[in-house]
């Protein structure tokens, strides 16, 4: 069967989608949630594994936490970043002081930290703040 794989980000079921419909509103067979949903999906360790190990389509992970002040001032940019690349790539955020494993796992040194994954593997990534222009800028480049 053709298509990308996309996990779910609500039930972790890894979906098939045929390129084409990546854009045209594509929902989980499972659960129903909207695989390309146009905005940041807060995710847990377990659910950010699966998709980092499985997606075909852009995966983007913003390490965050609740404490640090450039984290926050980017959140409104990641989010607008998120529907500009709808189809393109799906954007979620990981909360780093709920969820330490992954930032270890990763080799997280400071945050933000944005990491790219594609087909199982870290693509790039690139830390500090940035706004929503330059986030897409920085995906699509
Ligand atoms: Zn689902």
């Amino acid at each position: 069967m053709a298509g990308k794989k996309l996990t779910c980000l609500d039930c972790g079921q890894v979906n098939r989608v045929p390129e084409d419909k990546l854009t045209a509103g594509p929902k989980c067979g499972t659960c129903g949630a909207a695989l390309m949903p146009g905005k940041a999906i807060e995710v847990d360790a377990a659910t950010l594994a699966k998709a980092a190990r499985n997606d075909d389509v852009p995966l983007v992970v913003d390490f965050w936490a609740p404490w640090c002040g450039p984290c926050r001032m980017m959140a409104p940019e990641f989010s607008k970043a998120a529907g500009e690349l709808r189809g393109e790539a799906r954007l979620v955020k990981l909360n780093t002081e709920a969820h330490p494993q992954p930032s270890a796992q990763h080799g997280i040194r400071g945050i933000p930290t944005m990491i790219e994954f594609t087909g199982g593997r870290e693509k790039k990534r690139q830390s500090g703040a940035m706004p929503a222009g330059q986030i897409v800028g920085w995906v699509r480049g």
